[in-house]
């Protein structure tokens, strides 16, 4: 069975964390039980948060050991295709179906672009309104306006009619004449991926008003005051908490881990379970302390940012 060793990259960071990276010996398995909110504890507060997480890198390992090495390095944003634009080569072979695909429309948009795969932007004309999409081809832009319309709708490109409407028939006659093919051949140079992606893109409106569509949305993306107001509710402001917990390490005070480190807790990011609460260390971006039998703290799992 190939192993994976995989990178999800959060939407919105969780204070420092913004991303996580795991290992499994069955990935769509594995990614299945973070969108259930049965995996890592870092993975289910994200998805609790309501904060969207992408599947955005995988490398197939012989064993966990990359992943320790990945993890030790403390950034996982370099190895992120989405955070380092030098990243130019990369395997994503996670094709499970992502409930949040739709939320990081801009960012694989942007990715895309810059991968050089630049998506040409089209218009399809309905006979009520206007519609664009992003198509890499432009075989696969007429497939899916025929396949949405019809014939009843036509596409657009930079202001220019590229396929008309066919409202009296001639679509064979026009498939033929544009690319040598009739039609079931062509639908059949297009992979279904290719439309579903396409789908994906598709908004109301006109270019313009995508852009300015996509503009807003990029800014609700870096809006951090969002995301402190969620996270404000999601901490437990009364005991006992919905979890039972008995005790909860004090904002103020210095926690010493098991490795003898003493380090001061400067936020309680929330409780994720039973005296289980994610901290931020300072020193370490944010971690999941416990505690121990001796009055000291145990770590659970770190997040990295
Ligand atoms: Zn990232």
């Amino acid at each position: 069975m190939q192993m994976y060793v995989y990178l999800i990259h959060f939407k919105y960071k969780l204070h420092h964390a913004g991303h996580y990276i795991g290992f499994s010996k069955c990935l769509d398995f594995r990614i299945a039980a973070h969108r259930e909110g049965t995996g890592a504890i870092l993975i289910r507060a994200i998805t609790r948060l309501g904060i969207p997480w992408i599947v955005i890198r995988t490398w197939r390992v012989d064993g966990q050991g990359f992943e320790r090495h990945l993890k030790n390095q403390k950034n996982a944003a370099r190895f992120c295709p989405l955070c380092n634009p030098k990243i130019l080569d990369f395997q994503n072979e996670y094709v499970g179906g992502d409930d949040f695909c739709s939320e990081f429309l801009h960012e694989i948009t942007q990715l895309n672009e810059r991968m050089a795969i630049t998506p040409m932007l089209f218009q399809l004309n309905t006979p009520e309104k206007p519609y664009t999409f992003e198509a890499s081809s432009f075989t696969a832009a007429c497939v899916v306006t025929t396949l949405l319309g019809g014939g009843f709708y036509s596409l657009w490109q930079a202001g220019k009619q590229v396929m008309p409407m066919f409202m009296f028939g001639g679509a064979e006659k026009w498939y033929q004449r544009t690319f040598g093919k009739n039609f079931q051949d062509v639908v059949q140079e297009v992979s279904l991926d290719e439309i579903a992606q396409i789908y994906l893109t598709l908004l109301a409106g006109k270019p313009e008003e995508r852009q300015r569509y996509l503009q807003e949305l990029s800014m609700v993306h870096h809006s951090k005051q969002a995301l402190v107001s969620a996270a404000s509710q999601w901490r437990p402001q009364i005991k006992p908490t919905a979890y039972g917990s008995t005790f909860i390490p004090d904002s103020g005070a210095t926690v010493q881990l098991l490795d003898g480190r003493e380090l001061p807790v400067q936020e309680i990011l929330g409780e994720i379970g039973i005296n289980l609460w994610l901290v931020d260390l300072g020193e370490i971006p944010s971690y999941t302390i416990t505690p121990s039998g001796d009055s000291r703290w145990e770590e659970v799992e770190t997040a990295i940012a």
